[in-house]
This record gives structure tokens, C-alpha cells and sequence, in this order.
């Protein structure tokens, strides 16, 4: 397959015409890199360029504190895993970038909290920062080979497709695999397992995946059929990050601890008070196990860290606050036709009221501003209208229709 990207000198990254910076003799520089070269002009002679690359012979542009800066722009909260995951995401890439004698071993990640707190979007951002190919799979709708459904194989398709089937890119890239919790094994009393036949052998035929391996995967996923041609993707250096909302995992956790139910916490034996609503911070490997999944497949994944329940002052501030808010978003759709979007007093607490008991974290909140903004959406274009107001009233009423 012909490589479609060129690749920047620093850090190794593919890049696309628009992000190349400079361009000399041995071959080129992205935005990144280019940003990240303090004081450096595009009057350097190449000569001088190639010192500057040469003193950062790790030949990465990144660090855990700009990764982290840039999970902060479009994350809220959620700040000690932001910092586990920025660090990691470092390692991995210093680890593929490093030739070293000595062999660093391959890290992936779990992160374990409720669904809606931020996990994938965590994995996609950092892959958008890093201009790596991103895709996401589904560990429900996996199966071992054998049984109906898709082969593990299949999640690498997925990441050949972002990659434009750029293999070299796709070897460098970041695989995240929802719903981790769902191919437990059932026999630990583990109530979110939906089946019990083939979990087992899922772990096992990820495992090998996230051990790294030459991997022939089918070009346009589905059955492995002899006519196929496959595609050899090895996975040694693609960043896997596992995640699932482990519903039971805090009572594993509070038995574990020996803790006791006391009122509004936890008391632990060495009476130390434990937050109950944060039960997830004190998670380990051991517990990951007694939730069901086989020892293998949890000591490929030792940074284990965890998305905390967002609260109603978190959901206002992930309406507004990130670079892709959805109510940015919604204004920008009105302003392309000249209307001036205006929220009143208490419609943001109100609309992250109703979010919140849908329990769904911050997944719930497009859908609520989707239903509010209907009618103006229909309504107001072409209408002459510059501006509307969104009251809280409009917002109950539109909520009572839907
Ligand atoms: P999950 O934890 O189930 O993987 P997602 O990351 O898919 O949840 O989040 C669902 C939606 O909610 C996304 O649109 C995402 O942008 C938003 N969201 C969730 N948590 C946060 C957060 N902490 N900061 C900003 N946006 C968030």
C-alpha cells in the first residue's frame, strides 16, 4: 500500500500538506513541531533547523504538561486523569521514539467511571493533539473466532480506515475499546454481564492485539474470506486504552478496603475516611480481576485511572466552557444566518438539571438543547429575525412538547 502522508522529521508523525511548516532537505516539519521550536523563524537555513531537531533526539514535540493543555480545552474536571493519561500517552510515544538497548515495556490504560464523564472523549482529543489516526471499538460486538460477530481483527480495520490505509500511520496509532466491562467473565457474581460464552476468549484474542503482533486484518472488516486480501498491521507500537463504566466495581472496591457503610461515608480499618461517591479513586488491578477479567488481560494494563460523576456545575461548564461546546456550536449554526443566539437567566442550571437525571453524565445535554432549539431552528430562517432569546420558560415548554 503506497504511503500517502509525508512524515514529520521531529516527531515522526504523518502529516498533512496543510500542517507541513518547513520543508528542507531531509524532509519536513509539522505545525506541532514548528510551534514548539521557541524563537525559530522561517528565515533558519536548514543547517540550523537540523541542529535545533538534533538536541531533541527523542524526536518528540510533546510533553505530559501540553498534552494535559490541550485535554483542558475541551475537558472539564476530571483533572487527576487528565495528568495519568497526558503522562502516559508521553511514555508510550517516548518509548516508540526511544531506540534504546534497553526494551521499554508497552503500557496501556484502562479508565474505569460512569458513562458520559469524558473517557472517549479524553482518547479522541489526545489522538487530535497527537494528529495520530483514532478509532474506537465496541468490546460488546466482539466475539472469538468462531462465533457470529466481529472479529477482534476488526477494530484494526477500523484504524487502517482513519488512517486513509496508511499502514505505518496506523501502527502509530490509538485504539479505544469501549465497554471493557462487558466481556468479563460472569462467574465472579458480576451483574453488568451480558453474556458469559465467549468473554474469555475475547480477553484472549485482544490480548494478543495489545501484546503486540502481526495481525492480518481484512481491509473492509467483516468475515475473513479467502478472497480477500488482507492487510499486515503490527500492533507493537498502537496505544490501546480500554474503558468501561464497571457498574459493582465500588462494591468490590468497599469490600477490599473492609469498609463499612457509615451515614453519608466510608470508614476504612485504619479509620481513614473514604468518600463515598469517590469509592473509584482507590481502584486497583486486583479488583479490575475480581470484576472479571483474566489476569493476562489486566497486567497488560497497569495505569488504571478513573472519570469521576459529573455534578450540575460540571454540566454548565461543559455546555459553555470547551472549545466545542455544544452551545457554541448551536450559536454558530444561527449566526451562519445572521441570528443572534441569547441564553436568559438560569436556562444553563435549568437545562443541566435535566441532564442530570437522565443519569447519562453529559451525553444527555445535545439531545436536551436539540429539543430546545427545534422550533427557532424551523423557524427562524428566512424569518427576518437578528436575535432570539432562550428563556427558561421557553426551555420548559420545548422539554413538555418533546
Ligand atoms: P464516556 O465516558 O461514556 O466515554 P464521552 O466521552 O463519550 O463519555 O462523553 C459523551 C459526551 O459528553 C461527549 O460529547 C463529550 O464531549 C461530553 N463530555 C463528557 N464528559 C465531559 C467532560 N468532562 N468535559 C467535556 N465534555 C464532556
Amino acid at each position: 500500500m503506497a504511503r500517502k502522508n509525508k512524515t514529520c522529521l521531529m516527531c515522526a508523525r504523518p502529516i498533512n500538506e496543510e500542517d507541513v511548516r518547513f520543508k528542507g532537505v531531509y524532509g519536513y516539519i509539522c505545525k506541532h513541531c514548528a510551534e514548539q521550536i521557541s524563537g525559530m523563524s522561517s528565515l533558519l537555513s536548514e543547517e540550523e533547523m537540523l541542529d535545533e531537531l538534533t538536541e531533541n533526539d527523542e524526536g518528540i514535540s510533546f510533553t505530559p504538561k501540553s498534552i494535559k493543555e490541550h485535554l483542558d480545552k475541551y475537558i472539564i474536571g476530571q483533572e487527576h486523569t487528565k495528568v495519568v493519561i497526558a503522562t502516559a500517552v508521553y511514555n508510550h510515544y517516548k518509548r516508540i521514539n526511544h531506540h534504546s538497548e534497553t526494551e521499554l515495556q508497552k503500557s496501556c490504560c484502562l479508565l474505569v467511571g460512569p458513562t458520559g464523564t469524558g473517557k472517549t472523549e479524553i482518547a479522541r482529543a489526545i489522538a487530535k493533539y497527537l494528529n495520530v489516526p483514532f478509532a474506537i471499538a465496541d468490546a460488546t460486538s466482539l466475539t472469538q473466532a468462531g462465533y457470529v460477530g466481529d472479529d477482534v481483527e476488526t477494530i484494526l480495520t477500523r484504524l487502517l480506515q482513519a488512517a486513509d490505509y496508511d499502514v505505518e500511520a496506523a501502527e502509530r496509532g490509538i485504539v479505544f475499546i469501549d465497554e471493557i466491562d462487558k466481556i468479563a467473565n460472569s462467574s465472579n457474581g458480576n451483574p453488568s454481564i451480558t453474556r458469559d460464552v465467549s468473554g474469555e476468549g475475547v480477553q484472549q484474542a485482544l490480548l494478543k492485539l495489545i501484546e503486540g503482533s502481526e495481525v492480518m486484518v481484512p481491509p473492509n472488516g467483516g468475515r475473513k474470506h479467502p478472497n480477500q486480501e488482507m492487510i499486515k498491521v503490527n500492533t507493537e507500537n498502537i496505544l490501546f486504552i480500554c474503558s468501561g463504566a464497571f457498574v459493582g466495581l465500588d462494591k468490590i472496591i468497599s469490600r477490599r478496603m473492609n469498609t463499612k457503610t457509615l451515614g453519608y461515608g466510608l470508614i476504612d480499618k485504619n479509620k481513614e475516611k473514604i468518600d463515598k461517591e469517590n469509592i473509584l479513586h482507590h481502584v486497583t488491578p486486583k479488583d479490575i480481576k475480581n470484576y472479571g477479567l483474566i489476569p493476562e488481560f489486566v497486567g497488560r494494563m497497569p495505569i488504571i485511572t478513573y472519570t469521576d460523576k459529573l455534578d450540575k456545575k460540571s454540566l454548565v461548564r461543559i455546555l459553555t466552557e470547551p472549545k466545542n461546546a455544544v452551545i457554541k456550536q448551536y450559536k454558530e449554526i444561527f449566526e451562519i444566518d445572521g441570528i443572534k443566539l441569547e441564553f436568559g437567566k438560569g436556562v444553563y442550571d435549568y437545562i443541566a438539571e435535566t441532564a442530570l437525571k437522565t443519569e447519562t453524565g453529559a451525553r444527555g445535554l445535545r439531545n436536551i438543547i436539540e429539543r430546545v432549539l427545534l422550533k427557532p431552528m424551523y423557524e427562524l430562517p428566512g424569518s427576518g429575525k437578528k436575535e432570539f432569546k432562550i428563556s427558561k420558560k421557553f426551555v420548559e415548554e420545548q422539554l413538555k412538547v418533546a
